[in-house]
């Protein structure tokens, strides 16, 4: 079998780089111990080798699709739903009185990256039911959590998260779905709601639908806006289920992640469809945001998987592929000498290097905010706040920069293949098809750059930020110890003063009143900040390496650690330098995207 992930970078992540073992000995880990989370790990793997990966080319092939108010998707997927919920896998990160195995979420994204590397287009269907379930637990009535918990983590209900509407996207603050309450408990719901992943197919007997919608009389906005459960079919008293007059009017079809539906829902056409309140009227969208940010660390880490497979696949071609021949030192051509591999060409070996940069430095980040989240668990107080905020400010980072960046580096595979890249003859162009949608789903990079400049930068006057530099500087101090890593740990020194600059520069807008130019460049903001962050990761990574060369404590062998090293350093000179030209623009004076008087694009 082709390899499509490996195993051992991202054990020495967890393990080595990031320590999360560490986090065994809170009580409410106390269930597991390093050997367990690695059968866990290699068992999955195992899984993901049969059921997954085999699968994958074929469910592009025959894709998903809607025929008379049904909507086929590819038979393995009922296979998958099945042994997941056997193994306790679509639950296995809630709490064990939920029904759950309390598995940290590192671990759980762990999974993900195994998953989503063999098949991403299967992965949607039970991490949307794990994140839906999850706010029932969270915020739902015991009635709730009893009537549709354990039937989704039995893998026989689907869960889906129904925000979108034809006419507001980006912006949820303009859904018009509408929720009138009746005397009986329930309220009467109707609306449309399209884009809605996972949201029908044959091998659910029942979804259930996370829905947003406006209570009667709602104020206007945001504020507005209350969490729903509504049913495709509600269970009756006697272990039934009945019709809940939600029509599935079409699947879209689509660039990408083929085996994945997309479905257009109409709820209510019949006046007949019942939700229930998950909460408080009006915190709707509070709520919602519990799944939203678990699926932008899950779509980050979809994103940096399918980037992976990627890379293993051009690697094994620049493996194979014999063409041209190796450039003496003299710079002379030897006719006469055999062809030589491609791997061998200089330029080739920069594609690839920049495919492991980007796909190592990505999961590393995912691997240290899934951690934050697991201590935003286990800890209180001060510290608590301290590890809520990292996640805050590193979660836009850990769905956009893989998304962007892993594009851009399938991109690079694909170009490794030369012309055969560009066929169907080869998978490459799957993975670059697939991974397009990372950056529109989940709030589009534009949005995800809003949010980071806008909001995160500035929360709590600076506190998220002022916390991830002190992260930063405490990195830089470790890796100074090792003499080869020293200049690298001066550069990011240096590019953290910068980002320190520029963020002075552009905060002196916000002061001023002035938003619209604080944020015009937020997705110029984040190319650099996720840049500088990458770096850092990068840095943290080759500090593990050099100290398990230098104590021998390290599990790999060498060459395992001194390609770490090396990816930091080609990460240093052709990617990080790229923050000084997003800086220039980021702090030029010119205001050449805002909107002004006379439209100048026609
Ligand atoms: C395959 C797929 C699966 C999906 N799955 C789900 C799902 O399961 N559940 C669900 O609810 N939704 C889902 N979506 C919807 C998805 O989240 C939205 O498509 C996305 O949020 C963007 O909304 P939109 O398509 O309306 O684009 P728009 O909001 O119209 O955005 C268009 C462009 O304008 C930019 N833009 C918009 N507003 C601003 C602003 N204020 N400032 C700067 N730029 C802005 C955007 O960045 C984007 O580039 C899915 C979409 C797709 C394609």
């Amino acid at each position: 079998m082709a390899k499509y992930m490996d195993m051992d970078t991202l054990r020495f992540l967890l393990f080595e780089c990031h320590e999360v073992q560490k986090l065994l000995e809170a009580p409410r880990y106390a269930d597991f111990d390093q050997d367990a989370l690695n059968i866990l790990l290699d068992s999955f793997k195992d899984f993901a080798d049969k059921e997954l990966y085999p699968y994958f080319r074929e469910m592009d092939e025959q894709a998903a699709y809607y025929k008379d108010g049904k909507v086929i998707v590819h038979p393995q997927l009922e296979v998958v739903l099945k042994k997941m919920a056997e193994l306790g896998l679509i639950g296995a990160n809630y709490d064990h009185e939920d029904g759950g195995m309390q598995i940290p979420e590192s671990i759980f994204y762990s999974l993900s990256h195994i998953m989503d590397s063999a098949n991403n287009n299967v992965t949607g269907y039970p991490s949307l039911t794990t994140g839906s379930g999850r706010l029932i637990v969270t915020f739902g009535s015991q009635e709730l959590k009893d009537t549709y918990v354990p039937k989704m983590i039995a893998g026989e209900w689907g869960g889906t998260m129904c925000l979108t509407e034809p006419q507001a996207g980006s912006s949820l603050s303009d859904i018009t779905s509408s929720a009138i309450p009746t005397e009986d408990g329930y309220y009467k719901i109707s609306g449309q709601k399209i884009f809605i992943s996972g949201g029908d197919h044959e091998y659910c007997s029942n979804f259930v639908h996370l829905f947003l919608a406006r209570i009667d009389g709602a104020p206007a906005g945001t504020r507005g806006i209350s969490l729903f459960v509504v049913p495709k079919f509600r269970p009756t008293a006697d272990g039934g289920l009945e019709d809940n007059d939600v029509f599935t009017a079409a699947d879209f079809p689509k660039l990408g992640q083929k085996g994945y539906v997309t479905t257009h829902l109409v709820f209510g056409e019949k006046e007949n469809c019942r939700g229930w309140l998950v909460g408080e009227p009006n915190r709707g969208l509070k709520y919602m945001f519990q799944m939203m940010n678990e699926a932008r660390i899950s779509v980050g880490v979809g994103a940096l998987s399918i980037a992976t497979a990627a890379y293993y696949a051009s690697l094994q071609y620049a493996k194979e592929r014999p063409q041209g021949r190796r450039l003496s030192d003299t710079g002379t051509k030897n006719v006469e000498a055999d062809q030589t591999l491609i791997i061998n060409h200089p330029d080739v070996r920069r594609m690839l290097l920049l495919q492991k940069a980007v796909i190592e430095g990505s999961l590393s980040l995912a691997v240290e905010s899934a951690k934050y989240s697991d201590l935003v668990h286990v800890t209180e107080g001060e510290e608590h706040d301290e590890h809520l905020l990292m996640l805050e400010i590193l979660t836009p980072i850990c769905k956009t920069y893989p998304s962007e960046m892993g594009r851009v580096s399938i991109s690079n595979g694909l170009q490794v293949l030369g012309g055969y890249g560009f066929t169907s003859d080869f998978v490459l162009q799957q993975y670059y098809r697939d991974i397009r949608i990372t950056s529109l789903y989940e709030g589009t990079t534009g949005i995800q750059s809003l949010d980071l400049l806008g909001r995160k930068v500035t929360m709590k006057n600076g506190a998220a930020l002022k916390l991830l530099a002190a992260k930063m500087q405490e990195s830089i101090m470790a890796a100074m110890a090792y003499k080869e890593l020293k200049p690298y740990a001066m550069d990011l020194g240096e590019k953290l003063k910068l980002a320190q600059k520029v963020i002075g520069h552009l905060l002196q807008f916000a002061a001023q009143g002035k938003f619209e130019r604080f944020t015009a460049d937020a997705t110029v903001f984040m190319d650099f900040f996720s840049n500088i962050t990458i770096a850092w990761q990068w840095l943290k990574m080759a500090t593990s390496a050099s100290k398990a060369l230098s104590d021998n404590t390290g599990t790999q062998k060498a060459e395992f650690y001194q390609a770490k090293i090396h990816t930091m350093k080609f990460y240093y000179k052709y990617e990080l330098p790229k923050t000084l030209s997003a800086a220039y623009t980021l702090v030029a004076e010119d205001e050449l995207t805002i909107q002004k008087e006379e439209e100048i694009l026609f």
